[in-house]
C-alpha cells in the first residue's frame, strides 16, 4: 500500500489514524456486531456516538451552552438559503462582504430571498486582497452580516474575526473551521460543510445561537428550518449517520493532537514553510496580500504556465496529487487542511525546488 500527500481542496485529506480506525471498526463497532453504517440512528449505539460528537466539538470550539450545534445535510450550499430563511426574521435586509467565489455563490442565494447590501468587495482587486474594514458599508438594520472566513478558491483568509458592532455576524467556515482558535460567542451562526477540515462530504456543521432560532420565513420547506433540526437533536429525519460517526473520530484526532490550540500551531508552521518556499524562488509565485494569505489553500503559479502539465505530472510521480489550480484561476493549489502532515508540506517544497532546478 502506499499513500499519497493529497492536496485536494475537498473532499480532501483525512488524517491517517481516523481512517484506521474507521477500518478497524467497519464490520463490528464496539461490539455492536455491525458496522455504524447499518445501525438505527434512533438506536443507543448511535446516539452515542453522535453525542460523543457533539460534546467534543463543543469542547474543542468553547461552544457557549446557549448555541446549538446541528449536523445537517446538503453541504454548505444549504446553508446559503437556510441562513436567510431563518435569520431574516421578518426583515428584508441583509449584509454581505464578497471576497471571492464563495462569497458570491451566497450572495446570489440570499437575492433569492431579501435585498442584499454588499458591504465590502474585493473583486476590482480580483480577489486578491480583504477591503479595510473601516471601508465596509454595513446597514445596522440589516438582519445580519455574511462573510466567507477562509476563500478556498483564492487562498485569501480573514486573520481576525471582523468587528461589526452588534449586527448579527454569520460565517462560513467550510474550508478553516477548527483550524485556528476563534471566539464562537462572536458569531450568530457559524456553518462549515465537512469535506474539508471535519472528513466526509455529506454533512455540514452549523452552530446557531439559539435565541435566532424558530422564526422563518413563510414557505420554509420544514427541512430548512433550523428549529425542527435543533429540537430533534438534528435527527428530524435520518441524518448521515457514517458522516457523522466520522467526523467525530475527527474531532478525536483534533483533541489527542492538542486540541484546536496545537493544531493552529502545526498549521502556522507549514503555511509559513510553504509561502517562504514560494516567495524565495523566482519562477514560483503567489498573488494574494501578504497579510490575507490562506493558511488552508494556498495558490500559486509558474513563471512559465507552458510547465504546468509537465509539473502536475512530476509531482503525481513523487506522490504528491491533486495540485492543480481551480479552472477558475488557472496554476496551482496546494490545500493544506488539518490532515495534511508537516512532512507533505516538506515533500511539496522539495519537489517544487527540484522542478525549479532541473526544469525551469
Ligand atoms: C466547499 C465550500 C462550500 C460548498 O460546500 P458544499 O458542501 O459543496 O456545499 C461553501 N463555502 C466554502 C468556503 C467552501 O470551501
Amino acid at each position: 500500500m502506499s499513500r499519497v500527500y493529497n492536496f485536494s481542496a475537498g473532499p480532501a485529506a483525512v488524517p491517517q489514524e481516523v481512517l484506521e480506525t474507521a477500518q478497524k471498526e467497519m464490520l463490528d463497532w464496539n461490539g455492536s456486531g455491525m458496522s455504524v453504517m447499518e445501525m438505527s440512528h434512533r438506536g443507543k449505539e448511535f446516539v452515542s456516538i453522535a453525542e460523543k460528537a457533539e460534546a467534543d466539538v463543543r469542547e474543542l470550539m468553547n461552544i457557549p451552552s446557549n448555541y446549538k450545534v446541528l449536523f445537517l445535510q446538503g453541504g454548505a450550499t444549504t446553508q446559503f438559503s437556510m441562513v436567510p430563511m431563518n435569520l431574516l426574521r421578518g426583515n428584508n435586509k441583509a449584509c454581505y462582504v464578497n471576497t471571492g467565489a464563495w462569497s458570491k455563490k451566497a450572495i446570489k442565494e440570499a437575492k433569492i430571498h431579501c435585498d442584499v447590501q454588499v458591504s465590502a468587495s474585493s473583486e476590482d482587486d480580483n480577489f486578491m486582497s480583504i477591503p479595510a474594514q473601516d471601508s465596509w458599508n454595513i446597514d445596522p438594520n440589516a438582519a445580519y452580516l455574511h462573510y466567507t472566513s477562509n476563500e478556498t478558491i483564492g487562498g485569501v483568509e480573514f486573520q481576525n474575526i471582523p468587528d461589526v458592532g452588534d449586527i448579527n455576524l454569520v460565517a462560513d467556515m467550510s474550508s478553516n473551521i477548527l483550524s485556528r482558535e476563534i471566539d464562537v460567542s462572536k458569531f450568530a451562526v457559524i456553518y462549515a460543510g465537512g469535506q474539508k477540515n471535519m472528513g466526509p462530504s455529506g454533512i455540514a456543521l452549523t452552530i446557531v445561537r439559539d435565541d435566532l432560532i424558530g422564526e422563518t420565513m413563510a414557505g420554509t420547506p420544514s427541512m430548512l428550518d433550523y428549529k425542527n433540526h435543533a429540537d430533534a437533536d438534528s435527527m428530524f429525519n435520518t441524518p448521515a449517520t457514517y458522516s457523522w460517526y466520522l467526523m467525530g473520530l475527527v474531532f478525536d484526532w483534533i483533541k489527542k493532537n492538542g486540541g484546536v490550540k496545537g493544531i493552529e500551531e502545526r498549521n502556522m508552521r507549514k503555511a509559513a514553510k510553504l509561502y517562504a518556499a514560494i516567495d524565495g524562488s523566482d519562477f514560483y509565485a503567489n498573488p494574494v496580500e501578504v497579510s490575507v494569505r490562506s493558511r488552508m489553500n494556498v495558490p500559486f503559479t509558474l513563471a512559465n504556465s507552458e510547465l504546468d502539465a509537465l509539473f502536475l505530472s512530476e509531482a503525481k510521480t513523487a506522490g504528491l496529487v491533486t495540485l492543480k489550480g481551480h479552472r477558475s484561476v488557472g496554476g496551482m493549489r496546494a490545500s493544506i487542511y488539518n490532515a495534511m502532515p508537516g512532512e507533505g508540506i516538506d515533500a511539496l517544497i522539495s519537489m517544487m525546488a527540484e522542478f525549479e532546478r532541473t526544469k525551469a
